[in-house]
């Protein structure tokens, strides 16, 4: 009933004058319409009820006789209120002087205010005015709480006070609804506290200390996490007070999820690009700007994807953002390892070394961005093969300030570009000399592995009691068409690194093996030792590489010998373990090669499935000079066949040498001494012409 009040106009000066004695009525209406307002009069009960609801008008006040027929002045009061609330409906009952009990009756009923009879009408209108006033000052009221409950609930904002006394929180309805406690005002401080992260719990203890402390006022950022809702950003402001004996804290909680996710949504427009989800130019500069100075080594690469415009030309746009994607893709993860990496500009990828340690470092990792460049890319039905081109400025080597190095490496990159692209450059022209020479030395190892200029050449192993040749160790060579006979530490380290160490590794297996098989067809028969590299051992299917090279040449497994370095064993000696066993298990033999130019640690040396253990050439030097040398080779050999290894000594020059490692019990001998590392057939006419045994007569001592 009391909505449809609402509806309805409420009229401010309209008086409803309900009385059974007419003259009364009449009286009444004379002296309110005297003081301005508007009458309209029912002679009971009922009648004031029924022109309350069917009225168009709505009175703004009420005046009730008590004694009436038909309804009661309470009754009727009581109709009235359920239809209009308190302050909103003054009621003012008129009543005999002594009738205390109907009095007390009517205001249970919902009446505001009593005037007694005989009425002093003067009086009666000023009541009137007064009560009329206040129902004004009531609504007006009303309309701003209602005002500020809407702003609250439009700024998610609620108010609460703890008593750290008690440990009860009381709360507003925002509040409320904000920890998911919809109808409840109060909880203890626990359960507040149990929505919160432990390192915000922390935070808002150490608040609350403070604010009690003196600091008096706090105000921090915080998380709520209710149960299957999603995390909640909460802006907590408190303020500390002691009453009566008892700290009380009150304070706002806003919820402010929605501005925090606005502002990160902002953060990502300005600071990322939406495409490739990397970072933009506009954050990469704010972090070279922050990170920048010192005298440490730092870089800045840029990586451009050569004939880019043919992509977005002959496929279209959408296949150009595709190709930009993978590329991001594929940068994206040198993002964990200190790096800035960013999308500079439309094909430009920019990549931030705050850390390059060294040129070096800075040479690999143009290295690595060529090659990932060249990895071929899926776009819908076609398979792109690109290359990237890279311009590094290195700061503070080349150029002083962030400006220059954005400039240095875009000149670069426009050099390498300019150049043919799938290379890098620097920007000054002395590193940038340094970094052709690589280039041009990588090229040429390209040809080199496509032109086969490579040739193993063989240094004989000879069993130190009979001197018999035993076995040959294969040595790679590179006949380059201009500069001879390159030796291996010049071209493997660089090979390793391009990854061009795989193929060629492979060749010299294949090659290796057939050679010592087609000796074996001559009855020269000798162990096959070969070097392996690193890369190799990483191979996912290195046995299968050995098996196919045994089958294909058709040598006895036990004819050829692996060897690996020491520092190759422990870079992952769990995988050098599992891949040396599976080789063991074909039956090829494995060595150890360089022993004792590493760690030296024995203790991994059992752990390690090997044959033979080969002495560094470093240690036969000096072994002539009675010195710690021969003191360690002699443990060496000792120890060596402790673990049951065999053992073969590298870089042996002189008799004496070779004597006193025959007298320390050494297997086996290598070295310019007997021989050189000699080509194939070389190899063979020597063995032919000692017929597989030198005699120590013939060298001099
Ligand atoms: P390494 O496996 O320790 O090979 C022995 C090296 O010592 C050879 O150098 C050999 O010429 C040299 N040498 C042998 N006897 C003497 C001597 O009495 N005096 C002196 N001063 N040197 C002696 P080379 O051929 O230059 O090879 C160097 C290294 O290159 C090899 O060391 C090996 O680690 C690596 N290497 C050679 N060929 C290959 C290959 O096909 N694959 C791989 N991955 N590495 C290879
Ligand atoms: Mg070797
Ligand atoms: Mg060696």
């Amino acid at each position: 009933m009391l909505h449809k009040e609402s509806k309805k106009q409420v009229s401010a000066g309209l008086i409803l004058v309900v009385d059974d004695d007419e003259f009364v009525r009449q009286v009444a209406t004379l002296h309110l319409e005297y003081a301005g307002y508007r009458v309209v009069q029912a002679a009971d009960g009922a009648e004031a009820i029924r022109l309350f609801d069917e009225s168009e008008e709505v009175p703004s006040m009420v005046l009730l006789d008590m004694v009436m027929p038909v309804l009661s002045g309470c009754e009727t009061c009581k109709g009235l209120r359920q239809r209009v609330k308190g302050l909103r409906l003054p009621i003012l009952i008129l009543t005999g002087s002594d009738d205390e009990e109907s009095v007390e009756l009517a205001f249970r009923a919902g009446a505001t205010d009593f005037v007694s009879k005989p009425v002093n009408w003067a009086i009666l209108v000023q009541r009137v005015r007064y009560a009329l006033r206040n129902r004004e000052l009531y609504l007006e009221l009303e309309q701003k709480e209602q005002q500020l409950s809407h702003a609250q609930h439009l700024a998610k904002l609620g108010y609460g006070r703890m008593n750290l006394t008690t440990g009860i929180i009381d709360f507003s309805p925002e509040i409320a609804e904000m920890l998911g406690l919809d109808g409840e005002s109060t909880i203890k401080s626990e359960v507040f506290f149990n929505l919160l992260s432990p390192r915000d719990q922390e935070k808002m203890r150490q608040a609350l200390d403070e604010a009690v402390a003196g600091a008096g006022q706090y105000i921090f950022q915080h998380r709520l996490k209710l149960s299957g809702e999603p995390e909640k950003v909460i802006l907590q402001q408190g303020e500390a007070q002691q009453v009566d004996g008892e700290w009380l804290i009150s304070g706002t909680l806003q919820d402010i999820t929605e501005r925090v996710h606005a502002e990160e949504m902002i953060y990502f427009h300005t600071y990322y690009d939406p495409l490739s989800d990397l970072p933009n130019r506009a954050l990469f500069e704010k972090q070279l700007g922050e990170q920048l100075g010192g005298d440490e080594l730092q870089a800045v690469l840029f990586v451009g994807l050569d004939r880019f415009k043919a992509v977005n030309d002959s496929l279209g746009h959408a296949s150009g953002d595709l190709l930009l994607k993978e590329i991001a893709k594929r940068l994206s993860p040198l993002q964990k390892e200190a790096m800035v990496v960013a999308r500079f500009a439309g094909d430009v990828f920019s990549i931030y070394l705050p850390k390059a340690g060294s040129v070096e470092e800075v040479d690999e990792l143009a290295q690595t961005l060529l090659t990932l460049a060249r990895i071929p890319s899926q776009i819908g039905e076609h398979t792109l093969e690109m290359s990237a081109s890279v311009g590094i400025a290195l700061y503070p080597l080349e150029v002083a300030s962030a400006e220059r190095l954005l400039l240095g490496a875009d000149t670069a990159l426009n050099l390498a570009k300019k150049h043919g692209g799938g290379q890098y450059r620097y920007f000054s022209s002395e590193l940038d000399g340094l970094a052709q020479e690589r280039l041009l030395m990588e090229q040429a190892l390209r040809e080199a592995v496509k032109l086969e200029q490579f040739e193993l050449y063989y240094q004989p192993q000879i069993d130190a009691r009979s001197q018999e040749i035993v076995g040959v160790e294969a040595l790679i060579r590179w006949n380059h068409p201009e500069r001879g006979v390159v030796a291996p530490f010049k071209f493997i380290p660089l090979a390793e690194e391009t990854g061009m160490i795989i193929p060629m590794g492979e060749w010299v297996l294949n090659r290796a093996c057939q050679q010592a098989r087609c000796w074996l067809d001559k009855g020269i028969k000798v162990r096959m030792g070969v070097n392996l590299s690193v890369k190799q051992l990483q191979l996912e299917n290195f046995e299968a590489v050995v098996a196919s090279a045994l089958e294909v040449s058709g040598l006895p497994p036990e004819q050829l010998d692996l060897e690996v370095t020491e520092s190759m064993a422990i870079s992952d000696l769990k995988n050098t373990i599992s891949v040396l066993k599976k080789v063991r298990e074909l039956g090829v033999l494995t060595s150890m090669d360089d022993f004792g130019t590493g760690y030296s640690s024995l203790s991994y040396l059992q752990q390690l499935p090997l044959c033979t253990l080969k002495i560094d050439r470093a240690f036969i030097k000096d072994i002539d000079d009675e010195g710690n040398h021969a003191e360690i080779a002699k443990t060496i050999i000792d120890l060596s066949r402790n673990l049951g290894l065999h053992v073969i000594a590298e870089g042996i020059e002189t008799r004496s040498q070779f004597e006193q490692l025959l007298m320390h019990g050494c297997d086996e001998i290598q070295g310019f001494y007997f021989s050189k590392p000699i080509k194939a057939a070389e190899f063979e006419s020597l063995y032919e012409k000692i017929e597989g045994r030198f005699l120590l007569r013939d060298f001099e001592s």
